[in-house]
């Protein structure tokens, strides 16, 4: 326990209102603070200073015609049904500031967060690795990968420079937001709304994959197949969040965390932001009921965000049958109903601190990508040399032999970036993937903190990120194009996550 860890306790409401009543004791104990934080070893942390906070909101929505992404074949945009938006939050504990962007996207890549990071150190003095922006994934965006393939010697198109410039002017102004705050957490619990969408099936052609072989387990089963055995793997189905405040109790941003890939139900060609943008409406409309008649509200709006936790084999699909089938967008409303419920539940009973420490580190991660061998180099071409409209009883072969070759083609490694946030007795990690919620499970269990929860698709978008035992059962997550990386990259990055929790403590 470092020294003055006493000082350093969390101030809660109550305890400050005595504190300011017994102004005598709070000067003799501000003398007690200086004496330990003069007496403290160098190395160890002083106590933390006031904290702050600001948050703000961009808007990023694409022009119309820009390329939807998230199923097997991308349409252009025909119609906005709600907006996108970059929400952001940046928190300053009088020594260290960090900034923390949730992007409605279905996964943005590095280069173009580079460039947003880039644009903030240069504009605002943040270093780039205090600054941490993940993808909602909702898949109702329109893409940020620029071309189909991405070449990093190519500028940024369009849409992508946008995209940059508008994350950096949302933490710019979140900055100019700053004021003196105090910040809560909690976690609330919703296993209603997640499924694992990995199933076990009795044997036959629904587990063949595009490369002429059986899986063990297939994604997204039909719905109420008399095939279907068990789940792979398991669910998540904590909330976590954590609320800002001002001094006057004022709400500033609330940044939410849930375990549930998405939810859908939109018509083809529109954008949307899915329940990320729904329960971000909700929780401001039940915390932030009165912002219309409050100048300050109007002039420093609440900013709600809801992060992907670990939800690459999560989904909103009962597949045992029995959900009701719903106009387009009432599953996402519904979802987001349960979300913001729950989390304002659970608000209702946490304690502010006006005062925790803020530390952040960033690690890259080198990583092996997955080389196709001679032989699979050999089947995509003999697929693609074959005349298009061939059926197959194997699914998408054609698309997972053009993926085959582009893999022969990738750089040998990778190197990913890995955070972990320290705020108080709350820990944030983050991966740059999509995520199965084993690992995310894992690291809460194993992590030195209290809290802990996992924010994926940050920082860049790599695909999907099976387990190795995952890897094990084969699957669409598991099909070579859809992962890129090395077998054993789940293990390595949950090992160097925990390393860097505990360089935190
Ligand atoms: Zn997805």
């Amino acid at each position: 326990m470092p020294a003055g860890m006493t000082i350093q306790q969390p101030v809660t409401t109550m305890a400050r209102a005595r504190f300011f009543r017994l102004g005598a004791a709070a000067i003799l104990l501000s003398a007690v603070a200086v004496a330990l934080t003069a007496s403290a070893p160098p190395g160890r942390q002083p106590p933390s200073r006031r904290l702050s906070a600001g948050a703000a909101t961009s808007n990023i929505t694409p022009p119309l015609g820009e390329l939807i992404v998230g199923n097997w074949t991308p349409v252009p945009a025909t119609h906005v049904h709600d907006e996108l938006h970059a929400r952001c939050l940046v928190l300053d504990d009088g020594e260290t500031r960090v900034a923390i962007v949730v992007a409605d996207n279905v996964g943005i890549p590095r280069r173009v967060l580079d460039e947003a990071k880039r644009l903030t150190q240069k504009q605002t003095g943040i270093p780039v690795d205090r600054i941490l922006i993940a993808s909602t994934h909702t898949h109702s965006a329109t893409t940020a990968r620029g071309s189909e393939r991405e070449d990093a010697t190519e500028p940024l198109d369009r849409y992508q420079t946008f995209l940059a410039g508008r994350i950096a002017d949302g933490i710019r102004r979140a900055i100019n937001n700053l004021e003196p705050a105090r910040i809560g957490w909690g976690r609330g619990s919703l296993p209603e709304q997640v499924f694992n969408r990995r199933w076990f099936m009795k044997p036959g052609p629904h587990l063949n994959n595009p490369f002429g072989g059986a899986d063990k387990v297939r994604m997204n089963p039909p719905v109420a197949s008399p095939d279907l055995l068990k789940p792979a793997g398991p669910t998540d189905p904590a909330i976590a969040f954590l609320s800002v405040q001002s001094d006057a109790g004022r709400p500033i941003a609330l940044l939410a965390n849930y375990s549930l890939h998405y939810v859908g139900g939109v018509p083809n060609g529109h954008v949307s932001a899915d329940y990320f943008g729904v329960f971000a409406r909700k929780i401001a409309q039940l915390v932030d009921g009165g912002a219309d008649d409050d100048r300050d509200r109007r002039a420093r709006p609440f900013v709600a965000m809801l992060s992907n936790g670990t939800s690459g084999d999560v989904n909103n699909i009962d597949v045992r049958g029995g959900q009701k089938r719903l106009p387009d967008y009432a599953r996402m409303e519904l979802v987001a109903n349960q979300v913001t419920a729950e989390v304002f539940r659970v608000m209702q009973s946490i304690e502010y601190h006006d005062s925790v420490p803020l530390k952040m580190v960033q690690r890259e991660l080198a990583l092996e990508t997955r080389r196709p061998t001679p032989k699979l180099i050999e089947w995509a071409r003999g697929i693609l040399a074959r005349p298009e409209g061939v059926t197959s009883e194997f699914p998408r072969e054609r698309i997972y032999a053009e993926r085959t070759l582009r893999m022969a083609d990738m750089p040998a490694r990778v190197e990913v970036p890995l955070q972990a946030l320290r705020i108080g007795d709350l820990a944030v990690v983050t991966i740059p993937f999509e995520v199965f919620a084993e690992m995310g499970l894992e690291l809460k269990a194993r992590s030195p903190f209290q809290r802990t929860f996992v924010m994926s698709l940050a920082n860049g978008a790599y695909g999907y990120l099976p387990t190795a035992a995952q890897h094990e059962l084969g699957g669409y997550e598991t099909w070579l194009g859809t992962n890129q990386v090395e077998i054993e990259a789940a293990t390595k990055i949950v090992t160097t996550l925990l390393q860097m929790l505990r360089d935190l403590r």
